[in-house]
């Protein structure tokens, strides 16, 4: 079957089309502009998806389903967004049936990382398992539960929130309200913050010359030796780790898959990562759930709407 797979982020639209086995057949992308509000981004999300559908030697005819994948929170049922922080003034906005009036296919609605961890299970660093969890750590610590082969929803679909388990009672503030979440802690932002409160301990770091850091910055020069920034960064290991620890104890998953910018730092996170987890894990066999980097890279939010598209 081939769909048409729209991704609706804060920053970034994209859309594609997308054939069996989750080859991309044609694909498009243009900045949100979230700031000109809902009405405004609708249209070019239209707009891309009609000059996707319009890329020569495609059969748009062939396009039997839409999927989408947006920033949630959403009403799947209802084919909601209900008001995603990164898109101010969506308010309960029916972005399904607008879609389904425009494009004239049935169409299905997921929230983005519920859509990647889908995406990355049927495509990606999940193939051939039937359990996975998925977390992809960037500005925020967005996740998705794959058990026996189909997203965990829960109640009121709000299952999955890996990023926002409580790791320090008394923790910083987190975006959700809550204190001490782990995205309050091992976020990219979140990664950054507790290196600036590091650095005013007054120790030499070469994170001071670099201003105004991104967590990008911390793992380089903790790469490099830099003792302060080595420091924030294995806390930031040991808080995932917790977090995954977290998640491997309760449902042992077939895998474990994490994405997003942080995991940029490749082996310099994962090899400790894992250390950490195999040393806090001990009533499952951690060696059989494997922690593996994320595969499908920025086709992720195509391949995920994609997937949620051919979900039966
Ligand atoms: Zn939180």
């Amino acid at each position: 079957m081939t769909v048409l797979a729209i991704d609706i982020g804060g920053t970034k639209l994209a859309a594609g089309i997308v054939g069996s086995a989750g080859r991309i057949l044609a694909r498009g992308e243009v900045p949100t502009l979230a700031a000109e509000g809902p009405e405004r981004v609708l249209n070019r999300v239209l707009r891309l998806a009609e000059n996707v559908l319009a890329t020569p030697g495609v059969s748009a005819d062939a396009i039997q389903r839409i999927g989408i994948g947006c920033a949630g929170p959403v009403d799947r049922q209802g084919g909601l967004i209900l008001n995603p922080p990164n898109l101010p003034g969506w308010v309960r906005i029916p972005l399904v049936e607008h879609i389904e009036k425009a494009l004239g296919r049935p169409t299905v609605l997921e929230n983005d990382a519920n859509a990647a961890a889908l995406g990355e299970f049927r495509y990606g660093a999940g193939k051939g398992a039937s359990s996975l969890v998925y977390l992809t750590v960037s500005t925020g610590i967005g996740s998705g539960i794959i058990l026996d082969g189909k997203i965990w929803h829960g109640v009121k679909d709000g299952a999955g929130e890996v990023g926002h388990m409580t790791l320090l009672p008394d923790g910083p503030v987190c975006g959700c309200g809550n204190r001490g979440c782990l995205e309050a802690l091992a976020s990219g932002p979140s990664i950054a913050r507790r290196a600036r409160e590091a650095l005013a301990t007054g120790q030499p770091s070469r994170l001071r010359a670099a201003g105004d850091f991104t967590a990008a910055d911390v793992v380089h020069l903790a790469q490099e030796g830099d003792a302060i920034a080595a420091e924030v960064w294995n806390e930031t290991v040991e808080y995932l780790g917790l977090g995954v620890a977290a998640i491997v104890t309760i449902l042992a998953p077939e895998r474990v898959v994490i994405g997003g910018g942080v995991s940029q730092a490749g082996d310099f996170l994962f090899v400790p990562l894992r250390r950490e987890v195999r040393r806090r894990v001990k009533l499952v066999v951690v060696e059989s759930v494997p922690i593996l980097p994320a595969a499908l890279g920025p086709d992720v939010g195509i391949l995920g709407a994609a997937a949620v598209a051919l979900e039966p």
